[in-house]
């Protein structure tokens, strides 16, 4: 069984940037207080600095005034842009809704490094591709890819159908020349659909869900989930219960989460 290792891919990968990236600039917008969040953050700050990208965190509160926030949004793009080549803004999540619509509606695509902006998301679900490609998503296919997986013509199953996962996941597995399944909390029969996969990607958010009553022999899994439990993070995979089934298998911690945070990293720097 292979250990798809994203952390040991996403070191090699980091240590092939330049690290004098004196004109990049990373800032992320937050809102209110989740603790969570601030680890997220505090993950996309460290790989800033490892390759020498700026980095700003602006905490806003979550009762701002809508007019606020769009004076926030354009005026932090405007000043910073005279000083920085290159440049990223995103959105912490969770945020509230009205100002996620807010911020995907008026980011410019090129400054939108977590491509969920309404030009980068359309793009990648018209054509498999965009600007700035989703991190997890984009995490997954070169994750894949430096382990000489390839998704041609391999039935890939999906379950979860979130914007920052799921979907544009699905659609670049289709461009690839995937054949997807997107599965979700309505779909019936479930362990039937995952038995078919030849790669499983599990985003749910649900801790060790699947196990080897879902599989075939020889999947290659992808596990998305991270779940903090009283026994610490974990999974939506029973990572001990499906290993000896598996051809290949992400670790949570250490697989998909380090792939993410370098692909927002490759999105500010290409
Ligand atoms: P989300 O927005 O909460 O979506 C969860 C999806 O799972 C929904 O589509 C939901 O179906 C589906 N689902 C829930 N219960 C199900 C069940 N019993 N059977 C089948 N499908 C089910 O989640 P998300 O934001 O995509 O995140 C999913 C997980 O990935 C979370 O643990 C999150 O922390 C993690 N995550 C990790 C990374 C990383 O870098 N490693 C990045 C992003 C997210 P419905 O649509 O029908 O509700």
């Amino acid at each position: 069984m292979i250990i798809l290792n994203g952390k040991e891919v996403s070191d090699k990968l980091y240590n092939s940037f330049d690290t004098n990236n004196k004109l990049a600039k990373l800032v992320v917008i937050t809102i209110g207080n989740d603790e969570a969040s601030k680890i997220y953050v505090r993950n996309k700050q460290r790989a800033c600095e490892r390759v020498g990208i700026k980095f700003e965190n602006i905490i806003v509160d979550e009762n701002i005034d809508q007019s606020d926030f769009i004076l926030l949004i354009q005026d932090t793009i405007t000043v910073d842009t005279k000083y920085n080549d290159y440049y990223g803004i995103i959105l912490q999540l969770p945020a509230p809704d009205h100002l996620v619509r807010i911020f995907n509606e008026i980011v410019p695509p090129v400054f939108d490094v977590d491509g969920f902006g309404d030009i980068n998301f359309n793009n990648i679900m018209t054509t498999g591709t965009s600007y700035n490609i989703p991190a997890t998503p984009k995490g997954i296919m070169t994750l894949l890819n430096n382990y000489n997986i390839n998704v041609e013509g391999k039935h890939v199953v999906i379950i979860g159908r979130s914007n920052i996962v799921g979907k544009p996941l699905a659609q670049m597995m289709l461009q690839k020349n995937a054949t997807v399944t997107v599965c979700h909390s309505k779909t019936q029969n479930l362990e039937k659909i995952t038995k078919t996969a030849d790669i499983l990607v599990v985003a749910i958010g649900k801790p060790k869900f699947i196990n080897e009553t879902h599989i075939s022999d020889n999947v290659t899994i992808i596990d998305v989930g991270i779940n903090r439990t009283k026994d610490g993070i974990c999974g939506d995979v029973d990572f001990d219960r499906v290993k000896d089934k598996c051809y290949a298998i992400t670790p949570v911690p250490g697989g998909v989460g380090p792939m993410t945070v370098y692909s927002l990293i490759e999105n500010i720097l290409t």
